[in-house]
């Protein structure tokens, strides 16, 4: 006889939300890309208590189908990925069906969606990744999702939280990027009742800028932008004058998605180079478009990483397209050594 056993769904959840849900951010991330990916005009982030206690997404996208609410926690479950093929031209945030599940196994979820304009929609009621209740209800077309209590039924992981500041301070992070990444959506954020953030989703990103570095910022910003057989770069970047004390103004998003890349970072200071004093850095938000086909974004389940086919190549054309709005000449390749 054997010993070994195939996990039962709810236990499996709960180890993959040890990787999706790491904090509160994860969650407002994960719920307001399904917003984004469900084509939403407005998306409205309520969180109270850094989060911890209670967070609201609401967004007027496609919803939900009553036949589908239930299946949308389940484990693996997606609308966005039918075919292995698709994994290779990843157009949506979200593709691996994991982030509902995860989040309802940590905590207790409402989810009420409607896909049509009838006024009728449905409810879902989950506790600890158990379905609670469903039910008919009133519901405009697009879904609003409640999480309360994160990590109540994982102590270990609730201990791990920061302070509420703290906490609050991933979360508008994380929708400050996600609205730089969006300036076509609407997107609004509060905390405890008080208002945080509000955009018009007007689309444009300058306007999205100043709303949330300040008005005076967003007139020390210089645009740039390239289109190149591989590669469409936009974005603005800070004049020399004006720096901060971290990285924490650089903002790079590919194909929608805003990443961590360190090669881009990387591209991004050297065209800067001597421009900024030691220990300072610039305010960029740099949008890179390219073909699905040149990037990998499944290496880690919160998609914040990506592989780029063609690094190096993209390293150089930021690189370049930066130091021309900067207006510095272009970069002159050291001559390999002799011999
Ligand atoms: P993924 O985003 O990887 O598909 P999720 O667990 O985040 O997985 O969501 C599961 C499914 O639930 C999605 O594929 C989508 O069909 C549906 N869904 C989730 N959130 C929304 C939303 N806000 N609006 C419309 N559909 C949604
Ligand atoms: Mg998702």
């Amino acid at each position: 006889m054997g010993i070994i056993q195939v996990m039962d769904e709810q236990l499996a959840n709960r180890i993959a939300a040890g990787e999706v849900v790491e904090r509160p951010a994860s969650v407002v991330k994960e719920l307001a890309e399904n917003a984004i990916d469900a084509g939403a005009t407005e998306i409205d982030i309520a969180v109270e208590e850094g989060g911890l206690t209670f967070i609201r997404v609401r967004d007027n996208g496609s919803g939900i189908e009553a036949d589908d609410l239930e299946r949308a926690f389940q484990r693996h479950a997606t609308s966005k990925i039918r075919t292995d093929r698709d994994l290779f031209r990843i157009a949506t945030l979200g593709f691996r069906g994991e982030a509902l599940p995860s989040i309802a196994a940590v905590s207790r979820v409402s989810c009420l969606s409607a896909a049509d304009d009838s006024g009728l929609g449905r409810k879902i009621v989950l506790e600890g990744g158990h379905v609670r209740s469903i039910e008919q209800a009133a519901s405009p077309k697009g879904t609003e999702i409640v999480v309360r209590d994160l990590f109540f039924n994982t102590p270990a992981r609730l201990k791990y939280m920061k302070t509420i500041q703290t906490e609050l301070g991933h979360i508008t992070d994380c929708v400050n990027r996600l609205a730089l990444s969006h300036p076509g959506i609407a997107f609004t954020l509060t905390h405890n009742g008080n208002p945080l953030l509000r955009t018009t989703g007007g689309g444009d990103r300058l306007q999205v800028i100043a709303a949330i570095y300040g008005a005076a910022a967003a007139r020390q910003m210089l645009r740039a932008a390239a289109d190149h057989p591989d590669y469409r770069l936009e974005g603005w970047l800070s004049k020399p004058e004006l720096t901060r004390a971290n990285r924490s103004g650089i903002t790079t998003i590919v194909n929608g998605r805003y990443i961590r890349s360190f090669a881009i970072q990387q591209a991004i200071l050297e065209a800067y180079h001597t421009l900024l004093p030691t220990g300072r850095f610039p305010l960029v938000v740099l949008e890179v478009g390219m073909h699905p086909g040149l990037l990998d974004v499944n290496v880690h389940p919160a998609k914040q990483e990506v592989r780029f086919s063609k690094e190096a190549e993209l390293k150089e054309l930021v690189e370049s397209v930066l130091r021309r709005a900067l207006g510095r000449t272009a970069h002159i390749p050291s001559a390999p050594a002799a011999g």
